[in-house]
């Protein structure tokens, strides 16, 4: 018997949940944001068929010693969504989560930040199947230093250039640059960027992506009539993103109500401490327990009513399921792909304006290309002028896709996503198909 609309609809809706987060959903949604952007621009079927599709994946085993003399093996990945406008360039995530295809997305959404923000780079992500947590330093110096060396013929700072993720850090970056530089014989800064300063580093890569979020959140705040200073927030994730969200929103005056991590949630009406909190995360590894508010369900944290909801932690959070509930005026995407598109469309027929991934995080990126260049020209800048530029190019990304927006009576996603597909299928375009 056929399934009338209603039980149509139901399924639809249950597949979203049932997969939510998962990285099926994740490469689902990006392609399904590709379509959107092909038709904007007018793509031919040729040039959609192609950034549908990566331009190259390596898997890896990586046999990992542990500790207590036994033998693991890991897998790992990269992946080269386009290099049309630059070489590869995308964070390396160490997670339980990771498959190939969350790694596919993330590879893809590499891409159309790069391009929009115009970073000459192409699009890349890497990622191994670990839970991080489980392991010691020394195992996970040898899982990275294995993993890189299985990459080495496709890795390099023409090539590709990993960056930190979900799970790594500047210490995770350093002995990727290290790996590199010992097979090559040389000292190569520009392998990999989030460095250490004292190996290459730039200042203010550390805290870019969460200044950009913050840059891009005000200024969107101001156009939808709202004054920071009288604003309220919810931040999802405490990592490197959110935790840095929390700290610049207080300091431009928005009251932070609530934040959350991978074990619970917090929140104050009033306004969470942000020194304190950071205090406390330091010394407990977790917002869970902070004395300066209240323990709440962290899910219900999508819900609050605030004006600024920015989720930081991972795909998929934002659903066809609680999308419906969500009653904050807008969204400033900290993670990638944290909303899905089901739950894009909810959210626009509800007036809910989403600032996407590739325009709101991208500060990461964009001083992760200044590291580059000043690791290529061995000259470094100061943190003055690395935060200036970072945020001229955040805010001339927003007026960009802002403009685009309105021009083409496009939501702020699918105006980013075809401005970026654009830029990426002329480049394509102007260098040819080869042979
Ligand atoms: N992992 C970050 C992102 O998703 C930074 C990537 C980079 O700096 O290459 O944008």
């Amino acid at each position: 018997m056929a399934a009338s609309s209603g039980e149509h609809m139901a399924l639809t809706v249950s597949e979203d949940r049932a997969t939510q987060g998962s990285g099926s959903q994740a490469l689902a949604n990006a392609q399904r944001q590709l379509a959107t952007a092909a038709r904007v621009v007018g793509l031919s079927e040729g040039a959609h068929q192609m950034l549908a599709r990566s331009r190259r994946e390596v898997r890896v085993s990586i046999p990992l010693r542990r500790d207590d003399g036994s033998v693991e093996v890991l897998t790992g990945f990269r992946i080269q969504h386009n290099v049309s406008r630059g070489p590869g360039k995308g964070g390396l995530r160490f997670s339980p989560q990771v498959s190939l295809d969350e790694v596919r997305a993330l590879a893809m959404w590499m891409t159309w930040k790069c391009a929009l923000m115009d970073v000459p780079f192409g699009g890349a992500k890497g990622g191994v199947v670990i839970d991080p947590r489980l392991y010691s330093d020394a195992e996970l110096e040898r899982i990275t230093r294995r993993y890189i060396s299985e990459l080495l013929p496709v890795i390099g700072p023409e090539n590709d250039i990993p960056a930190p993720d979900i799970g790594t850090d500047e210490r995770t970056m350093a002995w990727i640059m290290d790996t590199y530089s010992v097979s090559v014989g040389a000292t190569v800064p520009s392998v990999v960027t989030g460095k250490p300063i004292s190996v290459g580093g730039s200042l203010g890569r550390a805290s870019a992506t969460s200044r950009g979020v913050v840059h891009v959140a005000l200024r969107a705040l101001e156009h939808f009539g709202l004054q920071p200073a009288a604003s309220t927030a919810a931040v999802q994730g405490f990592g490197k993103v959110g935790s840095g969200v929390v700290e610049f929103l207080s300091q431009a005056g928005v009251t932070v109500r609530a934040v959350s991590d991978q074990y619970g949630a917090i929140a104050n009406p009033r306004g969470i401490d942000s020194q304190a909190l950071h205090e406390h995360v330091a010394e407990t590894g977790t917002v869970v327990g902070f004395a300066g508010a209240t323990p709440m369900d962290a899910a219900r944290l999508l819900e609050l009513d605030v004006d600024l909801l920015v989720p930081a932690a991972v795909e998929g959070v934002i659903h066809a399921d609680n999308a419906p509930h969500i009653r904050a005026r807008l969204v400033v995407e900290g993670a990638n792909g944290p909303t899905t598109t089901a739950a894009d469309q909810i959210l626009e027929s509800k007036g809910v304006a989403v600032v996407p991934d590739i325009l709101a995080n991208a500060g990461g990126v964009i001083v992760s290309y200044f590291e580059w260049v000043q690791g290529n020209q061995s000259y470094w800048w100061s943190a003055h002028e690395v935060d200036e530029r970072l945020r001229e190019r955040m805010l001339g990304g927003w007026e960009r896709v802002l403009t685009m927006s309105h021009t083409r009576s496009l939501s702020l996603r699918d105006a980013a996503t075809a401005t970026a597909v654009g830029r990426v299928a002329e480049a394509h375009g102007l260098r040819g198909l080869y042979p």
